[in-house]
């Protein structure tokens, strides 16, 4: 294992009716809060009510911000950090899917800073303090809820990344199950998929000596896998969605990359995609996961293997090492096309006219992946196998 340190600030308040702790953790950082959500969602299925509701009863003053895109924008982000200004935000509460919390945390960097939040994205800046930030989630699939981590896409420069700071960890979360009873099938499938490759970028690492980490990362799988297509015939269905929320956060909360460096190069290579046709973020990941394993098979041979015996029950006997790994691989692919996810671009009509183009996006930064440094080539081939 690699030395490290490991400190979560957030507040995890998990299960059924949790939403009244809203009445005791918003009171801690003031009366002036702002609302953030989506499209709409909230509202329809009866949440919003229930939580202008609660924050009437302490006497709160809400401001809202409704609207927040999948695939959250920069001016949205704009737009929520000029409310905090002129209204004296004290808290920030975010309710909603990934893209509401990521927006969330964006607004609360950017609230304490003099320049565009924009900075912090490029690399041109640090955040040096935020506003705090509640979350009540109704998607399982980022881990958002419990990491510092978040997504922006500034829809001007075609151009979606991620940042992390540790100011940008949630100061609480409140998740009940039931508020992700609402999400439709398309959307809980593409959740699975996102939480399944956050465990996957974890699982693919050069760090010896991660017998925990590994078994962590691999009873995740086997429990999506388990559970994700009882749960799409069932959608409504408490201890699944229990369930799958669960692995949804404690697939990126920082406790399965204790003493590892996981790769992360496939999220690299689909934040590209749905920069240029904002397509969802599962739905990229399930198509480009597989081809990124089949891409790197040489590099670890074993650990594809270990993968394909110990989540996916491939029997060895009388195979090679390699054959092995490749029936892990084709087994990931089938279980994903069995719940629905897309399986090739041209799924969403993606052909091969922006692959350069995308390719110098994810490029970005230089060559990246901690599994396996990649190189442009290396992602137009992988877009290629993608098509
Ligand atoms: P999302 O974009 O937040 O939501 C997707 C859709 O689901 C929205 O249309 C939303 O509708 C709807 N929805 C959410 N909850 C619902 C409910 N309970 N009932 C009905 N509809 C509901 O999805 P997400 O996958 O959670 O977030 C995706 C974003 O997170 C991407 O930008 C991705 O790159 C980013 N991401 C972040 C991290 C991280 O660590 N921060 C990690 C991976 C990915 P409304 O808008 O109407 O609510
Ligand atoms: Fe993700």
């Amino acid at each position: 294992m690699n030395s490290f340190e490991f400190h979560n600030p957030t507040r995890l308040i998990f299960g059924k009716g949790q939403l009244k702790a809203l009445k005791t953790e918003v009171p801690k950082y003031g009366k002036k809060v702002l609302l953030v959500y989506g499209g709409g969602s909230i509202k329809r299925v009866g949440l919003y009510d229930q939580v202008i509701n609660l924050l009437n009863e302490i006497g709160a003053e809400v401001t809202e911000l409704g609207g927040v895109e999948p695939n959250p924008r920069l001016s949205t982000v704009h737009r929520g950090v000029d409310l905090c200004r002129t209204n004296n935000i004290e808290l920030i509460l975010a309710v909603g899917g990934g893209s509401v919390l990521d927006c969330s945390k964006a607004i609360a960097v950017g609230a304490k800073y003099d320049g565009d939040m924009w900075d912090f994205v490029e690399r041109k800046a640090t955040p040096q303090d935020a506003l705090p930030l509640g979350t009540v989630l109704t998607m399982a699939a980022t881990g958002s809820e419990m990491n510092g981590g978040s997504v922006i896409t500034n829809e001007v420069t075609q151009e979606k990344m991620g940042w992390g700071s540790p100011f940008a960890f949630p100061a609480f979360s409140i998740l009940d199950p039931e508020n992700t009873f609402s999400l439709p099938k398309d959307q809980t499938v593409y959740g699975m998929v996102d939480m399944m490759s956050h465990v996957l970028e974890h699982y693919f690492h050069q760090d010896p000596n991660t017998p925990v980490q590994d078994g962590f990362c691999e009873t995740i799988l086997r429990t999506v896998i388990e559970t994700g297509p009882k749960l799409i015939n069932d959608l409504q269905n408490y201890e699944l969605r229990e369930t799958i929320m669960y692995c949804g956060t404690m697939a990126l909360n920082g406790v399965l990359s204790m003493g590892l460096r996981g790769d992360w190069a496939t999220h690299n290579i689909e934040h590209a995609v749905s920069a240029v046709y904002d397509i969802p973020h599962g739905g990229g990941l399930a198509i480009l996961f597989p081809n990124w394993m089949k891409y790197n098979l040489h590099v670890d041979v074993a650990r594809f293997k270990k993968l394909a015996i110990n989540v996916f029950h491939v029997d060895p006997a009388g195979k090679s090492d390699e054959q092995v790994a490749e029936e892990g691989i084709a087994a990931l692919r089938a279980f994903w096309t069995s719940i629905g996810a897309p399986s090739r671009l041209a799924d969403y009509d993606i052909d091969d006219s922006n692959i350069e183009v995308m390719a110098d996006k994810a490029m970005r930064f230089g060559p990246f992946g901690n599994f396996r440094k990649l190189n442009k080539e290396d992602v137009m081939e992988i877009y290629r196998l993608s098509l």
